[in-house]
C-alpha cells in the first residue's frame, strides 16, 4: 500500500498547466489569470477631491475659526468629470464635488459642512485645514507600472474590478480543463431509465461532474460502460481526447473489475495502487495518450473522497493555482472514534467555529456506500493511519470542504 501523500506526489509531478485564452472580463469570475497584469495608468490619474466642499489655498485660511471665519470669493463650480478653467489665486475658492480634479493653485479641500456660502458668491470658511487635506493624490491606489493582479490569481470580484479600473476589457486566463467521465458497472442505468431488480442509477457520473465544475473544469459525460472489455475500450477511447479522463468503479479485485486488464491491453503505463485510505483504497493513475487518467473506486463516497484528494488538486494545478489544497484546521472532536490500524480514515463530519474554536462532530454512519454522509457533512476529520482511537475532546486535523476559495490564492 502507498500513502495518500506518496500517491499525490506521483500524480502532481505529472500534471502540467493547461493552455490559456483571452476572455472578456465579464466572463472571468472564478477563472485563473495566466499572466501578470501591470498598469499603464495611475489610479487616480490626477489629484482630485475626496469630498464635496471648496478647493482652497490652505495658507489663505490658516487662521479661520467658527468665531472668526475667512471669506473667499467663489470663482467657479466644478463637478466630477470637469476640469476647472481658472487657476486659483489668493482670496479665492472653487466649489468642488467629490472626484473632480484639483484645480491648479489649490492645495486643500474644506468640507462643505465647515463653510457657508452667501448669494453674493462669497463663502465663509470656519475651519483651517492642512495642505493636502481631503485631496486624493495621483497614483495613491495604483502607480504606472504597478503589478495589479498577478499570474495564478483566481479572479474574484475585487480582482475583476481592478482590471476594469485600469481599463482592461479582456484578460488571459487558463483554459477550463475538459474532464471526461466514464462510469463502469453492469448494474448501472442512466437517469431516464427504469432500474430492474439488481440495477441502480449511475450517480457517480453526476457527482463527479459537479465536483469537476466546482473545481473550474468542464465535465464531459461519457455515460456508462458495461463490465466487458469491448464497452470499456470504446468508452476509454472516447475519453482520450479530453484533458483528463476519469472512470469510476471496476478497479477493485472483483471478477468483473476489468478496468485494469483493459488498460493494460491498451498498452498504457497505468499504475494500480492500493492507497492507505478509507473510504477509497483501490485506485489507478497514469498517462493515457499523453493525458492523466484516474481510475477511481466505485463506491459513491470513495469516488468523491478520492476525487477530493487526487483529482481536484490536479485540476487546480492545471489551471495555474499555487494553493491546490483545501483549508485545514485543528478542531476539537465531539465524540470518540475507533478503528483498526493501517489506513487513514477520512471521517465525514460537521465542523463549525464555535465561540473561539473549531468543533467537529462525526456523522454516525460512515460506510463508503452511504452517500448521505457526504451530503450532510462539510468536512473530513483525519484519523491517522496507525491510530486506533481518537478521544472525545481531543484535537484533530480537519479538511474543510465547503469553502473552496479560502486556500486558493
Ligand atoms: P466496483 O468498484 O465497480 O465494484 O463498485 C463498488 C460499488 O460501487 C458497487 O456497489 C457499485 O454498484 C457501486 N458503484 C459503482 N459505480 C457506480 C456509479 N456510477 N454510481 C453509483 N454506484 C456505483
Ligand atoms: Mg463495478
Amino acid at each position: 500500500m502507498i500513502t495518500v501523500e506518496e500517491a499525490q506526489e506521483i500524480i502532481f509531478a505529472k500534471i502540467k498547466t493547461i493552455d490559456s485564452s483571452e476572455i472578456d472580463i465579464q466572463d472571468a469570475l472564478g477563472r485563473v489569470l495566466s499572466e501578470d497584469v501591470f498598469s499603464e495608468r495611475a489610479i487616480p490619474p490626477w489629484a482630485n477631491s475626496a469630498m464635496d466642499g471648496y478647493a482652497v489655498r490652505s495658507e489663505d485660511i490658516k487662521n479661520a475659526t467658527k468665531g472668526n471665519p475667512v471669506e473667499l470669493k467663489v470663482i467657479e463650480r466644478i463637478q466630477a468629470g470637469v476640469k476647472a478653467k481658472s487657476v486659483l489665486r489668493e482670496g479665492e475658492a472653487i466649489r468642488i464635488m467629490t472626484g473632480a480634479p484639483m484645480p491648479q493653485g489649490a492645495d486643500a479641500i474644506v468640507l462643505q459642512e465647515e463653510t457657508e456660502e452667501s448669494d453674493s458668491g462669497v463663502v465663509k470658511i470656519y475651519l483651517s485645514v492642512e495642505s493636502g487635506e481631503s485631496v486624493r493624490v495621483a497614483g495613491e491606489d495604483v502607480e504606472i507600472g504597478d503589478l495589479v493582479v498577478s499570474k495564478g490569481t483566481k479572479l474574484t470580484p475585487p480582482a475583476i474590478g481592478m482590471l476594469a479600473n485600469i481599463g482592461m476589457d479582456s484578460c488571459s486566463v487558463y483554459n477550463k480543463p475538459r474532464v471526461a467521465i466514464l462510469a463502469t458497472g453492469e448494474e448501472l442505468v442512466d437517469l431516464k431509465e427504469i432500474p430492474d431488480e439488481g440495477q441502480i442509477f449511475n450517480s457517480n457520473s453526476y457527482a463527479l461532474a459537479a465536483q469537476v465544475e466546482e473545481a473550474g473544469g468542464e465535465a464531459i459525460l461519457l455515460g456508462i460502460a458495461k463490465d466487458n472489455t469491448e464497452d470499456l475500450v470504446k468508452g476509454i477511447k472516447r475519453g482520450m481526447s479530453a484533458d483528463i479522463l476519469i472512470t469510476s468503479g471496476g478497479v477493485s479485485v472483483g471478477d468483473f473489475d476489468l478496468v485494469k486488464d483493459t488498460l493494460q491491453d491498451l498498452g498504457n503505463e497505468i499504475n494500480f495502487w492500493r492507497v492507505r485510505m478509507k473510504p477509497g483504497k483501490p485506485m489507478a493513475f497514469g498517462m493515457l495518450g499523453g493525458n492523466p487518467f484516474f481510475g477511481l473506486p466505485g463506491n459513491p463516497v470513495s469516488t468523491m473522497v478520492s476525487f477530493e484528494l487526487f483529482v481536484r488538486p490536479s485540476l487546480l494545478k492545471m489551471q495555474g493555482l499555487k494553493n491546490i489544497f483545501r483549508a485545514k484546521v485543528n478542531a476539537t472532536l465531539k465524540g470518540e472514534l475507533l478503528k483498526s490500524p493501517e489506513r487513514r480514515h477520512y471521517i465525514r463530519a460537521v465542523t463549525t467555529f464555535n465561540e473561539n474554536q473549531w468543533e467537529s462532530t462525526p456523522l454516525e454512519v460512515q460506510g463508503s456506500n452511504i452517500l448521505h454522509s457526504m451530503v450532510k457533512s462539510n468536512s473530513l476529520v483525519l484519523f491517522p493511519e496507525y491510530e486506533t482511537k481518537l478521544e472525545d475532546a481531543q484535537t484533530v486535523e480537519v479538511i474543510l470542504l465547503d469553502d473552496p476559495n479560502i486556500n486558493n490564492n
